[in-house]
């Protein structure tokens, strides 16, 4: 079966009872801090059936993105400038592409860890 992209996720795509029940469920702290889903270690997930019938799974992240006032284009992706996946915090949010996501993940250290002498900044990280 082919895979078909996702519909856009906007605001108005999210019903009002799911709307709620996401801001009851966030856990709001200072602008700057992480916003924690409540799960363990991984991203949250709001399942809804739309006004059409259809049943609809959207992870928590981008569902904070798009209660942000961003909608989010099909086939996009929401990263995480914090690396943290339970966080539902708009501003360490942004939508990105795959190939954001992998780079956003290299820049952020995952893949400079297990490179440490490339990490000493972007004139010596190419050879
Ligand atoms: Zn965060």
């Amino acid at each position: 079966m082919p895979i078909t992209p996702c519909a856009a996720l906007t605001a108005h795509s999210i019903p009002r009872h799911i709307r709620d029940m996401f801001e009851a469920r966030r856990q709001r702290a200072a602008p700057d801090a992480c916003w924690l889903w409540p799960t363990t270690g991984s991203y949250g997930q709001v399942v809804w059936t739309d006004a059409d019938g259809r049943r609809r799974q959207e992870k928590t992240h981008r569902i904070a993105v798009a209660l942000d006032g961003r909608d989010i284009p099909p086939g996009k992706l929401v990263c995480h400038t914090c690396d943290n996946p339970p966080c539902c915090n708009p501003a360490h949010l942004f939508i990105g592409t795959h190939w954001d996501n992998h780079w956003d993940m290299r820049v952020k250290g995952r893949w400079l860890r297990q490179h440490p002498h490339l990490a000493r900044g972007p004139s010596h990280a190419i050879h």
